[in-house]
């Protein structure tokens, strides 16, 4: 069975005293991901080591970056590389998350380069991906995604793609309160297998977790996760509330 995925996105949000405070009521909550479980909190730089510290009081608590260089080192003020986050322990990182492509001018191309620098220090990038109203009203999101996944992870081996996850999020659910119903994320979550299938093989692609992100919330978690192909969420503004996170964590297959 695929890993089960739920993972938080602090986005630049809480002050580190807030952050220690939420990670210590979750995790120290009766909630305890089985083995095939994840639960990831992608926060800001600073309050990676804490969040480490605090994930390890439990198995299955991990956590992740927002964000990372695509340089290996250098005169790159401002930037965090991959092989920083390693030397900290961090095991997961989010690569192209549509704020990043929208605010940060990232590209496909650019987020290749994300994806791989994070494979070469074994750190798992969580890959986002996902399409924006105006191609959902023109019916071309199927198109969109390969694309971005075409351009993004397809330089990547079959035993390298094994190591990837990739969360869909269509932006015009992201922060919206509007979430993809059950059969946008079923439909575009397979569409997305099936990408991978063709590209790597059936048994790869069935290996691959797919999260689903865009207002999950500890309502509509449940039914969202028990989707065939929707292995977890990444999850915004819920993840800032205990209840509502463990909840979430809670929905999990
Ligand atoms: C996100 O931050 O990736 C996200 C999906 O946010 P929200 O859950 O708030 O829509």
């Amino acid at each position: 069975m695929r890993k089960q995925i739920a993972a938080a996105n602090w986005k630049m949000n809480l002050t580190y005293q807030q952050g220690a405070e939420l990670l210590k009521t979750i995790v120290t909550s009766g909630v305890s991901p089985n083995e095939n479980q994840q639960v990831l909190f992608a926060v800001p730089f600073p309050y990676l080591e804490l969040t480490n510290d605090t994930a390890h009081l439990k198995e299955n608590y991990f956590a992740a970056a927002q964000n990372c260089s695509d340089k290996k080192s250098g005169a790159y003020t401002g930037e965090v590389s991959a092989e920083m986050l390693k030397s900290i322990d961090v095991l997961f990182c989010l690569v192209g998350h549509s704020e990043r492509r929208e605010y940060f001018g990232e590209t496909n191309d650019l987020l290749g380069r994300k994806v791989s620098i994070c494979l070469t220090y074994d750190i798992t990038p969580v890959f986002c991906c996902g399409e924006a109203l105006r191609i959902r009203e023109q019916n071309t999101q199927n198109a969109f995604v390969e694309q971005q996944l075409r351009e993004s992870l397809f330089h990547l081996s079959s035993e390298q793609m094994l190591n990837v996850i990739i969360a869909y999020e269509p932006i015009w659910a992201i922060g919206t309160g509007k979430t993809a119903s059950t059969a946008q994320a079923q439909e575009m979550h397979a569409h997305i297998r099936s990408v991978l299938q063709k590209q790597y093989g059936q048994e790869i692609a069935q290996k691959i977790s797919i999260l689903y992100g865009g207002s999950v919330k500890a309502n509509n978690a449940k039914e969202l996760f028990a989707c065939e192909d929707v292995d977890g969420g990444l999850v915004g503004g819920a993840s800032l509330i205990a209840s509502d996170f463990i909840e979430i964590i809670r929905a999990l297959k």
